[in-house]
């Protein structure tokens, strides 16, 4: 994903949610599996990447416009937001450096 220096009001007062499970449910029910995991910051809700087969965190942002989801990975720290597409470090996050 580009780094892009756009403003992005979420993401300025985002307070990180965690994942709460390491698995898609949806995918799960479904029989499928996934490639990435993201959690959504607005519900918490844990859903697979664009590089998996269903997309589920895309189809979340869709449904629900909730608009920012954190890497559910380890070793991956970066917030993202589908509204204004922009992505951070989650160490940035709150210090004011937007
Ligand atoms: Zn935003
Ligand atoms: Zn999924
Ligand atoms: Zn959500």
């Amino acid at each position: 994903m580009p780094l892009r220096m756009r403003k992005c009001q979420h993401l300025q007062s985002l307070v990180v949610i965690d994942p709460v499970e390491h698995v898609c449910r949806k995918c799960m029910e479904m029989g499928d599996t996934w490639v990435h995991l993201r959690v959504c910051q607005t519900c918490g809700e844990v859903n697979c990447c664009d590089s998996s087969k269903n997309r589920h965190a895309t189809r979340h942002f869709r449904e629900t416009h909730h608009p920012v989801v954190a890497s559910a990975e380890p070793g991956e720290d970066w917030v993202y937001c589908y509204e204004d597409e922009v992505i951070r470090p989650k160490a940035v996050l709150g210090n004011g450096k937007f």
